[in-house]
C-alpha cells in the first residue's frame, strides 16, 4: 500500500515554513473554551482526504477549521470522529460548534451519525448546528428517526440532556450562511456535474485571513471569483489515469461518470493560477492510492506556485506565514 503523501514544499514564489507546533499550544487551544488562537490565525486540519474508498490512510472527506474560539467541520466523512478524538479527545467532539455539508453524497455525511451521537454520549449539552444545501434538514430529521431508540434509551437511562442530541439543521442558499465571533462562512454553488445538484463550496473569513474549499466539483471557472484573494485554496482532484487503474468501482459507465464529476490536476491548477492563493492544497483525492507524484507533475503544467498534496491530519496554520505540518495526536486515545 502506498504511504501517505507528504506535502510538496516546492515554492518558487512565496515559501511557507514547515514546522511542528508545540503540543502545549495545541492542547491549550482545545482545553479552554474561551481560549483564542494567536490573533488573526486561522487553522485548517484535513481530517480525511479520501472518498468512498475505505482506506486506512485516507479517511472520508472532512476538514476541521479553527478560528479563534470557533471550531467547525466542512463535511463529516468516514472517520471524522476518530480523527477529532485523536487530535484532542473528548473536548474535540463536545466542543465542535457546527458542521457544514458541501453536498449530500454519502462519503461526505456517513460519519455524521457517529460524530453527533458520540459527542452526546461524551457530554454535549447543546445542539449541533448542521448547515448545508437543500435536503440537509430532511436528512437530519430522518437521522433523528433512525436513531430514536438510542436517543430515548440514553436520555432515560443515563440522563443525557435531549438538547445535546438535537441537530439544529438548516438548508441554506448560496451567500453568507454563518457569522459568529468574527468567523464568516460563505456558501457558493459549484458544478459537481449532471444530476448532482445542489453542491456547494465554502469560503471562511476570519480576522483578515481566508480559506476556500471547492467541495466536489469538476472544472468550474466561477469558483475563481468566490475564492478571490484567499490565503489558501483547498481543491478536490482526481487522477483519471490512476482511477482507471486502481478504482474499485465496477462498470465503464460508472467510472466515466466519476471522472467527469471531478477536476483533473491540470484543471485544478488552472483554477489555482487564476486565484493565486498563498498556498494551494489538494484534498478529496480520487482515487485514494493516488500519490503526490501522480498529482504534482500534471499540476505544474498550469500552476507553479506553492502546492501541498493533502494527507490525513495535515494542519495548515494561516497567519503572516503559512505553516504546514502533521497535526500532533494524543497517543493514549
Ligand atoms: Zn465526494
Ligand atoms: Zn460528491
Amino acid at each position: 500500500m502506498t504511504a501517505p503523501s507528504r506535502p510538496s514544499t516546492r515554492s518558487p514564489r512565496r515559501p511557507f515554513r514547515r514546522r511542528t507546533l508545540a503540543w502545549a499550544l495545541t492542547a491549550a487551544v482545545w482545553s479552554t473554551a474561551a481560549a483564542a488562537q494567536p490573533s488573526g490565525t486561522l487553522q485548517v486540519t484535513l481530517l480525511g482526504t479520501g472518498n468512498p474508498r475505505p482506506s486506512l490512510e485516507r479517511f472520508g472527506p472532512s476538514i476541521l477549521v479553527e478560528a479563534g474560539a470557533r471550531r467547525v467541520l466542512i463535511d463529516a466523512g468516514r472517520g471524522a470522529t476518530q480523527r477529532l478524538f485523536e487530535i484532542a479527545g473528548r473536548d474535540a467532539l463536545v466542543g465542535l460548534d457546527a458542521v457544514f455539508l458541501t453536498h449530500l453524497h454519502s462519503d461526505h455525511v456517513v460519519g455524521l451519525p457517529d460524530l453527533w451521537l458520540t459527542s452526546w454520549v461524551f457530554g454535549r449539552a447543546r445542539a449541533l448546528e448542521l448547515i448545508g444545501p437543500p435536503g440537509t434538514a430532511d436528512m437530519a430529521s430522518h437521522l433523528e428517526q433512525a436513531y430514536q431508540w438510542d436517543i430515548t434509551a440514553r436520555s432515560k437511562d443515563e440522563g443525557f440532556p435531549l438538547e445535546g442530541v438535537r441537530l439544529a439543521a438548516r438548508d441554506v442558499q448560496p451567500g453568507v450562511v454563518y457569522e459568529r465571533d468574527g468567523m464568516k462562512v460563505t456558501a457558493f454553488a459549484v458544478d459537481h456535474g449532471g444530476v448532482l445538484v445542489p453542491a456547494y463550496g465554502f469560503r471562511v473569513d476570519f480576522q483578515g485571513r481566508s480559506v476556500a474549499f471547492s467541495g466536489d466539483t469538476r472544472f468550474f471557472e466561477p469558483l475563481v471569483e468566490h475564492a478571490r484573494g484567499v490565503d489558501v485554496l483547498v481543491h478536490e482532484v482526481i487522477s483519471p489515469e490512476v482511477e482507471l487503474r486502481r478504482t474499485q468501482v465496477q462498470g465503464a459507465r460508472a467510472i466515466d461518470a466519476i471522472i467527469a464529476h471531478h477536476a483533473t490536476p491540470e484543471q485544478a491548477g488552472t483554477i489555482f493560477s487564476k486565484v493565486k492563493p498563498r498556498l494551494a492544497v489538494y484534498s478529496h483525492i480520487v482515487p485514494s492510492p493516488t500519490t503526490a507524484e501522480d498529482l504534482i507533475g500534471p499540476t505544474r503544467r498550469t500552476w507553479t506556485g506553492p502546492l501541498a498534496v493533502g494527507y490525513d491530519l495535515m494542519t495548515i496554520v494561516i497567519g503572516d506565514t503559512i505553516e504546514v505540518h502533521p497535526r500532533k495526536v494524543q497517543s493514549d486515545k
